[in-house]
């Protein structure tokens, strides 16, 4: 399943991130792109498969979905498409490709808790010279 191994490139990553800061992560966030080929429910479905048995398990995958923006060149405005079967500008009907957003699949904030189990006090000793 191609959602699958990009669910578990998310949880990698986050784990990598998490493991690098000392965090334990609680929710990644991730943009999605109408035309990034991804079925979002299926993303969701394998996000918590690919977190079982790890450090993430129990965390959250929040989607935000991104809508697909083409430039119009005979408006010379970008337009925000209503559907990713027509490209054409939905002002004034002409036909681009000019894809300027909606192919993002990026994950671009992870929701994180300190660990307490990772606290220690450490005292600081003062050093004179
Ligand atoms: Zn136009």
């Amino acid at each position: 399943m191609h959602e699958l191994s990009i669910a578990m490139g998310i949880v990698d990553a986050a784990l990598e991130e998490a493991q690098r800061r000392g965090v334990q992560v609680s929710a990644v966030h991730l943009r999605l792109g109408a035309l990034s080929g991804v079925v979002k429910d299926a993303l969701m479905f394998s996000y918590e498969v690919a977190c079982q048995d790890t450090p993430l398990e129990g965390s959250q995958l929040i989607v935000e979905d991104v809508a697909v923006i083409v430039f119009c060149s005979q408006c010379r405005e970008t337009r925000t498409l209503p559907s990713v079967q027509l490209f054409q500008c939905p002002e004034c009907g002409t036909p681009t490709m000019d894809v300027r957003q909606g192919k993002e699949l990026e994950v671009f904030a992870l929701e994180v808790r300190e660990d307490p189990v990772e606290e220690h006090e450490v005292q600081e000793s003062e050093v004179q010279e």
